[in-house]
């Protein structure tokens, strides 16, 4: 066996932890659990969707390439299994479980019908408490609303906490544009931005990585001994060279759990305590924030908390529930609530639900589609169910294939905290991208062909019947060619010897 990796911390190590999880005879952490033994030469990462301006993301595609890496396939559809399993162990800790979501979901949808109230109120009492608010209708306009109060201040720097608001308004590209560094602080994050990749998942954004793939991130980007893969070994070392960058920024940037309509405040939850770094090193503080993130009264944050955690990571609170209240004495606190799209979305029928959404990851920890194809598959923001309604809300020709990356099972609806009916939207952006003419002409003939089929029962007899004995004697080349995209990852099963409904005809039909 060869000798462990040198530590910077040895201590991480104790052995006299009776949760330490043991394999081959070395401590693994939690994170690492899943994932494979090191070879001595790991499996490439595999890349996510390719995005070609404004054409539809083939998330088939990438998706065959991510299944094509079988050591990621395992390990991330592994580790987010974990995840849903320890959701559930935390669910049924909880006797009020259902009653918690059906609140959450009521509160929700009663301050979505009530948003302009709210965000009045909000911006109200925030200001009240010295905090500067700002509106952005859009990404450019936040982005450049940023970007003037940093040049007020004359920032070059900001640390900032994960926030998908800022991902979906391309927030660091733009502040690279205008030449102001961004140091992101959350590890997994950080891990992504030095990879330039995007996070693959709303809550452990680098999930997708096996730690070899983190080595060789870092050891091209920090410089650590390309041959160690230990996790402390990494963390450390990240650690070691993130903490001068925190400590000389101009400024600090947040996202934003929940924001209190009734005390002007916001919350943010995190598990490394990043946010209250980049809220605190430095003198201004920056919080963005979509407007659907806004709770009535305090006392509903309570019903919030004890499902965000429990749901996202199985664990019963995040390590850090940090409330803002005003700026620190000395400094500034700018609040920048966002649109970009939801006053729109929430006009949509079939779709405003969505914006209940609290971004925990469960839908996604326990997507079939989304754990075996990881989230950078959908080339979009938002990946796996939750992804799929609300994508399309931004685009819908490019995000147009995304709605088909689902079996429709429902799992997603069934552990969402907010009781969004997650597959129902689904299945009717299917129908809406369809009536838009948004889908592929290949795939609009065949659900043409498809229709024609199901809707004549004697001819879809027949079909079968047919294609029974064609499967039974045709050559094998015949059957798997490049038009079954069913036969390319697995075998056709075998037609049973009698359909169903010959069965039912013959045992429960009407007797001649
Ligand atoms: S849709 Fe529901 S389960 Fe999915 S991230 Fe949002 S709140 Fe969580």
């Amino acid at each position: 066996m060869s000798t462990p990796p040198a530590m910077l911390h040895p201590e991480l190590l104790a052995q006299d932890d009776a949760n330490a999880i043991i394999r081959d005879g070395r401590r693994l952490d939690h994170a690492e659990a899943a994932s494979k033994p090191l070879r001595s030469r790991p499996e490439p990462q595999p890349r996510g969707a390719r995005v070609h301006g404004n054409r539809p993301i083939d998330q088939a595609e990438a998706a065959g390439r991510f299944i094509a890496a079988p050591e990621h396939e395992k390990m991330h559809d592994e580790r987010l299994w974990d995840l849903r399993q320890k959701r559930d162990r935390e669910m049924h800790g909880i006797a009020e479980w259902e009653q918690l979501r059906s609140l959450a979901s009521a509160i929700k949808e009663h301050t979505l019908t009530h948003l302009d109230q709210y965000l009045e109120q909000f911006e109200a009492n925030a200001t009240s408490n010295g905090i500067q608010v700002h509106w952005a209708r859009d990404a450019a306009e936040h982005n450049q609303l940023v970007h003037g109060i940093l040049r007020d201040h004359g920032a070059k720097s900001l640390i900032k906490s994960k926030s998908m608001l800022t991902e979906e308004c391309g927030f660091r590209s733009y502040m690279a544009s205008v030449g102001i560094e961004v140091i992101e602080t959350d590890l997994g994050e950080r891990i992504q931005q030095l990879d330039n990749e995007d996070p693959s998942h709303v809550v452990v954004p680098a999930v997708h990585k096996l730690r070899t793939d983190v080595a060789d991130v870092f050891s091209r980007t920090i410089g650590t001994d390309p041959g160690n893969s230990d996790v402390h070994y990494l963390a450390e070392a990240q650690r070691e060279a993130t903490r001068p960058l925190i400590l000389k920024a101009d400024a600090g940037m947040t996202g934003c759990n929940f924001a209190v309509a009734e005390t002007g405040t916001f919350v943010v939850c995190t598990n490394e305590g990043n946010a209250d770094l980049s809220a605190n090193v430095p003198k201004l503080h920056i919080a963005s924030i979509g407007i659907e993130k806004i709770i009535p009264r305090l006392e509903h944050l309570a019903v919030f908390v004890r499902l965000l955690s429990r749901s996202a990571l199985g664990s019963p609170v995040t390590q850090y529930t940090s409330h803002f209240r005003g700026p620190r004495a000395g400094g500034e606190l700018h609040v920048v609530l966002v649109d970009n799209g939801r006053s729109e979305r929430l006009g949509l029928e079939e779709f405003w639900t969505s914006l209940k959404c609290i971004r925990c990851g469960a839908c996604m920890n326990t997507c079939p589609v989304y754990r075996r194809s990881g989230g950078l598959s959908y080339g979009a923001t938002y990946s796996g169910p939750i992804g799929l309604i609300i994508d399309p809300t931004f685009n819908q020709r490019k995000y147009s294939n995304l709605p088909f990356a689902s079996t429709l099972n429902g799992s997603c609806s069934n552990v969402c905290p907010v009781k969004i009916n997650i597959h129902e939207q689904i299945y009717a952006w299917r129908r809406v991208l369809v009536e838009r003419h948004e889908t592929p002409l290949a795939k609009r003939i065949e659900m043409k062909a498809a229709g024609e089929l199901l809707s004549r029962p004697a001819a879809y007899r027949a079909a079968i019947a047919a294609a029974d004995v064609a499967l039974a004697h045709l050559p094998r080349f015949v059957i798997y060619n490049g038009l079954n995209a069913w036969g390319r990852h697995r075998e056709v099963p075998h037609p049973p010897k009698q359909t169903f409904h010959n069965w039912y005809q013959a045992n429960r039909g009407e007797k001649k």
